[in-house]
């Protein structure tokens, strides 16, 4: 059985670019994602971008 291969998403930290989360981008949402989520590196809650490619 050969497994698809599904796209995966780095979220970036919007304020030390640290890629803390991944996620599976979904056809429905179209262009750039932004996740409130915690850095552990920022030790904070910030705003968590989709990363470049
Ligand atoms: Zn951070």
């Amino acid at each position: 059985m050969a497994k698809k291969k599904k796209p995966i998403t780095k979220m970036q930290c919007g304020t030390c670019k640290e890629v803390n989360y991944f996620t599976k981008k979904t056809k429905q949402v179209e262009g750039k994602l932004a996740f409130k989520k915690h850095c552990s590196t920022c030790r904070k809650h910030t705003d968590h971008k989709e990363g470049k490619k």
